[in-house]
């Protein structure tokens, strides 16, 4: 068989070899201002994921995803399972600011802030490079290291992903609840060791072996960066115009001056030193356009300015820029994408904060019992409904409430167990009789709003059917 009908014509992927093997990278680190600038912020967004669980808010924790106990805390706020609109408005906010923020900056979420690039260029490669000796340059190693020293950075990752694993578990279960489980034995809180387990090994997988490939291949969001782009996006690019016809510093002969008019070919600003590409942590070369791998991590301008700085040539090569004025076009920033996006986030936090300002205390839903849809209440052939009152104590104090068919003095509600009184945060199911006049009813049915009521002021008003005879 022909061997070379198997072979690509190109390298279909920055890290993939013609003959289908992963190309591992080791890319170089490039420092310049814009790694102090990213060390800086990555360093405060470890710090600020690890702090979160610990800090409260109003004697509340700050962030808290309380799944077994159905409550999310955040800012001092429980959002209950009732509060589904709530949230959908807060995840849909949360996406429209990112894809915001892609219209406007493009892929400042990969390169600046996604957890993956983070940890991976931030906390993993740092530990690797450690043990490999090329700490503070990347690349490969000058003189390799014996292989179980280079092995041992996989204790050292082990014990970074357990610790993260076990913050992970914090914005779920509280660090106090963490700090009682870190004290017992697994045996005793099975469940969330067994979390902490997978997570742990997740990110042990996930930093050792795929890497890059979560940017390049998993990751949704990078998918989408072609639709989430307008030619007016902030995209790290390479100055075409400047830098090309690319080629290398020519040498002059002993005694000659360069150029040599006539005889050099015209060069572009462009060396082709190649460092742009061997820096790039998804392996990727700039110089090809604006491509979906590229992760904004701005470690080849870094590299490109380093190089030009050498060379005496100005900087920003490769800078940000975008499509536009790449084309010598101007930029505009009322474009659609900003406009739409910034117009619903606007209308999105006006409704939230609306719905917010406007909750009451409690929360209360009605329904019917099952079984008989109505029962003779007495003598004197009143009847009855049977219904379940769920309220929810939203605040921090006790709450008294009452229950009464608005404008229908003849009605009576009851509450069949006890008062209805609820400690705060809890949530109970009172058992709820409804007794009407037969002579309300019409065709079987009498049309009521129920109120449950704190106060005068602070009231809920709820619809309910009530069932009789058809007469
Ligand atoms: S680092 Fe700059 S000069 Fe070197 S190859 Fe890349 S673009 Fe050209
Ligand atoms: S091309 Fe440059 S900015 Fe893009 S991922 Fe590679 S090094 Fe980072």
């Amino acid at each position: 068989m022909n061997d070379t009908l198997l072979q690509p014509e190109e390298h279909v992927l920055s890290t993939l070899e013609r003959d289908g093997s992963r190309r591992w990278l080791k890319p170089r680190l490039s420092r310049g201002q814009w790694l102090t600038r990213r060390r800086i912020v990555a360093y405060l967004l470890i710090f600020i994921f690890t702090a979160i669980p610990f800090v409260k808010f109003g004697g509340k924790p700050l962030l808290l995803l309380d799944i077994p106990a159905r409550q999310f805390i955040f800012v001092g706020y429980i959002f209950l399972p009732n509060d589904m609109l709530l949230l959908a408005i807060l995840l849909v906010s949360a996406l429209l600011a990112i894809f915001l923020a892609t219209a406007l900056f493009g892929r400042v979420w990969c390169g600046w802030a996604c957890p993956q690039t983070v940890y991976m260029e931030f906390l993993y490669r740092p530990i690797e490079r450690l043990f490999d000796g090329t700490l503070g340059r990347g690349g490969a190693a000058k003189t390799k290291r014996p292989a179980w020293i280079v092995a041992l950075k996989y204790p050292v990752y082990l014990v970074a992903s357990f610790y993260l694993a076990n913050t992970f578990l914090a914005y779920f279960v509280g660090v106090d609840r963490l700090w009682q489980w870190v004290h017992q034995s697994p045996w005793q809180h099975p469940v969330p060791f067994l979390i902490v387990a997978f997570v742990t090994i997740a990110m042990m997988v996930d930093f050792c072996y795929f890497r890059e490939q979560v940017c390049i291949l998993m990751c949704p969001y990078g998918r989408f960066q072609s639709v989430l782009l307008d030619p007016s996006s902030l995209i790290v690019s390479y100055d075409q115009q400047r830098g090309e016809p690319r080629g290398k510093v020519l040498k002059a002969p002993a005694g000659e001056a360069l150029p040599i008019v006539g005889t050099a070919p015209p060069r572009g600003d462009c060396v082709d030193c190649g460092l742009c590409v061997v820096t790039c942590p998804t392996g990727i070369d700039i110089r090809n356009g604006l491509q979906m791998e590229c992760i904004n991590c701005t470690q080849c301008i870094d590299a490109c300015n380093a190089v030009m700085d050498k060379l005496s040539r100005a900087p920003n090569l490769i800078r940000y820029s975008n499509q536009r004025r790449d084309q010598g076009q101007p930029l505009s920033l009322l474009r659609p994408r900003p406009v739409i996006y910034g117009t619903l986030l606007t209308l999105l936090a006006v409704v939230f904060v609306f719905l917010l300002a406007t909750k009451l205390p409690f929360d209360a839903v009605i329904v019917r019992e099952s079984g008989a849809p109505f029962t003779l209440a007495d003598s004197e052939g009143r009847i009855r409904n049977l219904a379940q009152l769920i309220v929810t104590n939203r605040s921090e104090r006790p709450l008294s409430l009452q229950v009464e068919a608005v404008d229908n003095p003849e009605v009576i509600t009851r509450v069949r167990e006890r008062d209805l009184r609820l400690e705060p945060q809890e949530k109970c199911t009172f058992h709820l009789e409804i007794v009407a006049p037969r002579a309300m009813f019409r065709d079987g049915n009498l049309d009521l709003v129920l109120r449950i009521a704190l106060d005068e002021r602070t009231s809920r008003e709820i619809p309910f059917r009530m069932i009789g005879p058809r007469l």
